[in-house]
């Protein structure tokens, strides 16, 4: 749906919320291609952060301080103006869905499984040999799990940041991505609130904000964005919205079958808060837990109705002060006909 018959059909609609079928039409781009998004699939992720820095390297993000966070293995803490993409490091007192129940390692030479090397037989490398099965919790379940996500901007299909930019700087593309033109933004931060999900920043030593473009260059030149092409895993996968939200239902299908009974999808329900996310995850626990709000909503969702009441009031009040002075003019006129 694009062009002419596509905006008609868009009179009387809350165009701030609600599914949206075509947002790159939508935004005026006529004959767009598929509109383009992430599949983060937390479960294969090994935290290696190779988006992280293949991010940094493409885009020419500076660096944004390498603590130690106390934190896991996470030493970027969040999204921000300098960090486009994050991976959190989550670790719980919580099986996997497949942990085999306390496994006797007491029989395990580790010595000779070590003198062995690569050369481990695959029936023998299956065994861990690094420290003594735990207690089985009281459902039979043993273990400490680590679970890891590379968040990033989720090109929401009502994205509040664009929005609520005076400028024009955050614009919607033809592939139906967000992004933020440098030389347009003023500074001015209107957009970081905006955002349900803490994403876009202003970065102070140049006064702009900043975020994921969905590698928008990479795009336009018939790449792929630079975290998916680096992923070694393919935990981030690029390609069409659509295919990606078959696959990802594919794959949640799958966990379940595997019995990672928690595996879910977040972000990728048109019919959500935000008409569904250009990047979406699929989560193998509560979105609380990795940080992500669980019900997200674009923040100028009432503006319309904020401004219909607003209209409304105006208009009352108008009506009063007109019947003040309508009042005050049949008194004044009473009074002088009674002198006369
Ligand atoms: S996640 Fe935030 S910054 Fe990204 S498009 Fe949505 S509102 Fe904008
Ligand atoms: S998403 Fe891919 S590249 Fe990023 S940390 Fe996970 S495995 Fe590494």
């Amino acid at each position: 749906m694009t062009g002419t018959s596509g905006r008609s059909s868009l009179i009387g609609r809350n165009l701030l919320a609600g599914a949206e079928p075509d947002v790159a039409g939508d935004a005026g781009h006529q004959g767009h291609p598929p509109r383009a998004g992430f599949f983060t699939d937390t479960s294969v992720c090994i935290g290696c952060k190779a988006c992280e820095v293949a991010c940094k390297e493409w885009n020419a993000i500076p660096e944004d301080g390498l603590d130690f966070t106390g934190m896991s293995f996470d030493n970027t803490q969040g999204l921000g103006a300098s960090t486009w993409r994050h991976v959190a490091f989550i670790e719980q007192n919580k099986p996997l869905g497949r942990t085999e129940v306390a496994v006797d390692h007491g029989d395990v030479d580790v010595l000779a499984l070590a003198s062995q090397g690569s050369g481990t037989p695959v029936e023998q490398a299956a065994i861990t040999p690094t420290s003594p099965a735990p207690a089985p919790s009281q459902d039979g379940q043993t273990g400490l799990r680590w679970l890891m996500a590379s968040d990033v901007c989720k090109h929401c299909t009502h994205a509040a940041c664009l929005d609520v930019c005076p400028t024009g700087a955050l614009f919607r593309t033809e592939f139906g991505t967000v992004v933020v033109q440098d030389d347009i933004c003023n500074g001015c931060g209107y957009c970081v609130p905006a955002c349900p999900y803490g994403v876009v920043d202003v970065r102070p030593e140049d006064g702009g904000a900043h975020k994921c473009t969905l590698c928008y260059d990479r795009l336009g030149a018939g790449q792929e964005p630079a975290c998916a092409k680096a992923c070694p895993t393919d935990s981030i996968q690029f390609g069409p919205l659509d295919e990606l939200r078959e696959r990802a239902a594919a794959r949640v299908e799958e966990l379940h079958r595997l019995g990672v009974e928690d595996a879910r999808l977040y972000g990728h329900d048109p019919e959500d808060g935000v008409g569904g996310d250009g990047a979406f995850f699929l989560l193998l626990d509560e979105p609380e837990v990795y940080g992500l709000p669980p019900d997200p909503v674009v923040t100028t969702r009432d503006l319309p109705s904020m401004w219909r009441h607003a209209g409304a009031a105006a208009l009352t009040l108008l009506g009063g002060v007109a019947a003040v002075f309508a009042a005050q003019a049949g008194v004044s006129g009473r009074r002088t006909g009674r002198r006369r």
